[in-house]
């Protein structure tokens, strides 16, 4: 026999026994994005890389490490799966002009790629639900991002969900930023691992994000960009925190939050939670006002978030949201000829009325048939013999209740079971 082939690592299969729990979720967060007049944008998997070199910054974890790229072998190109949502959704707003009829609410959802090594809650295909809301300026709409994903941990029963909230002010501040960081961070150059090190010269705000312990240590010492801030960005940070304590939002600022993408400015912002060890910053988001225009578009600001399904989901795992099953309302068991024409239109029916139904396929005994109705999970059993076929009747039998087996017209049989 051949080899079996499997998943490539880091993707994971989602089973029937879990789909259950995706379907709820994706059923509550489509209510949640709509109550606040987010609509769904959908674009392709695969992007040019350069979409993402630009967007992403060229040194950062993601381009430099974590892509999937490929050159498309019938006409050259270079390829990338998508490592994250956003540079699609912003290309696909410039590309269809959407900002013309001015400023846009959207979300997208779906699965992401990054070359990571694969860990709890770190995968390679990821899933992702990313809202971004195009051409507001104002602290009000990064107010409003924040205040949402409140709601759908409340909606989702998530609780102990931390906010952490920075801002990383004005491109201009932070270059000033960047040249104390820089030599603050030379001083201790000999005990800069090599990631620091080469990001010293390239890109050393990154080096704020680094999950290594001793860079951690030389980092408390650290400058704070905060003493660097421009005016506007201060007002503007004031203003998002204003309206979080009104609006009962409790958040704590992280003054070392940079988030692993280079286009943030201004707000910055995390969700965390203590229960998923490492893995534990379940949606990041922030403002990107020069990300447009940095991938062709015409200058608008813009603020978005993204949180991981596979973490969220694993915490809701964990509360007593998870009993969530798919299960049929009626298995119709059938035995004979005629019998199994008949169940068809029984079944049909029944589907016709809304009931969720399975129709037995495989043959058996009645009674083996009865054991896969049970194992079903479905309230009731249909059964069809060729004596109820023959006068277009169905035997009803309860699976989860004491109650009498009752023979009746299929003509009733919907109202019958909508009365129970
Ligand atoms: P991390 O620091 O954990 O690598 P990140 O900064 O790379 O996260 P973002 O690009 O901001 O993550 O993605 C937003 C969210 O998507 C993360 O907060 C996380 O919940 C989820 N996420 C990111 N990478 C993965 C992955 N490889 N597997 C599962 N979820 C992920
Ligand atoms: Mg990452």
């Amino acid at each position: 026999m051949p080899e079996a082939i499997r998943a490539v690592r880091g993707m994971n299969d989602i089973l029937p026994d879990e789909s259950g729990l995706w379907e709820f979720f994706d059923d509550t967060i489509r209510t949640w994005l709509a109550g606040y007049g987010y609509r769904n944008l959908r674009t392709p998997i695969v992007e040019q890389t350069d979409l993402f070199v630009r967007s992403i910054g060229e040194v950062t974890d993601i381009v430099e490490k974590e892509m999937y790229s490929f050159i498309d072998q019938l006409n050259g190109e270079n390829l990338t799966l998508r490592p994250e949502g956003t540079a699609s959704c912003v290309r696909a707003v410039i590309e269809h002009n959407l900002l013309y009829s001015g400023p846009q609410r959207l979300y997208y959802s779906g699965p992401m790629f990054r070359h990571e090594r694969p860990q709890k809650g770190r995968y390679r295909q990821f899933h992702q639900v990313g809202v971004e809301a195009l051409g507001f300026p104002g602290p009000d709409i990064d107010a409003e991002l924040i205040i949402m994903c409140a709601r759908l941990w409340r909606l989702l029963d998530i609780p102990d969900v931390r906010l952490e909230i920075s801002t990383l002010g004005s491109i201009e501040s932070r270059l000033v930023y960047r040249t104390r960081l820089i030599s603050y961070l030379e001083k201790f150059y000999d005990e800069l691992d090599e990631d620091a090190r080469r990001r010293l010269k390239t890109n050393p705000l990154r080096i704020l994000d680094s999950k290594n312990p001793a860079m951690r240590e030389i980092l408390e010492g650290a400058p704070h960009l905060f003493d660097d801030l421009d005016e506007d960005s201060l007002i503007h940070f004031d203003a998002l925190q204003r309206i979080l304590r009104n609006q009962g939002i409790s958040f704590e600022i992280n003054h070392r939050l940079v988030r692993g993408l280079d286009y943030y400015n201004r707000t910055v912002f995390e969700w965390v939670t203590d229960k998923l060890g490492a893995q534990g910053t379940i949606c990041a988001g922030g403002r990107y006002d020069g990300l447009i225009a940095q991938i062709g578009g015409k200058p608008a600001p813009a603020c978005g978030f993204a949180m991981g399904i596979e973490r969220i989901l694993s915490l809701i795992r964990e509360t007593d949201a998870a009993e969530i099953h798919t299960v049929p309302d009626v298995y119709v068991v059938h035995q004979g000829d005629i019998a199994a024409g008949f169940s068809w239109k029984v079944a049909e029916s029944l589907r016709d009325e809304g009931f969720k139904v399975v129709l037995h396929s495989g043959g058996g005994s009645f009674k083996a048939q009865m054991k896969k109705a049970d194992a079903s999970g479905a309230r009731f059993a249909a059964i069809i013999g060729d004596d109820e076929a023959a006068t277009g009747q169905v035997s009803i039998k309860s699976l989860r209740e004491a109650a009498e087996q009752v023979k009746i017209d299929l003509t009733k049989v919907t109202v019958f079971l909508g009365n129970i």
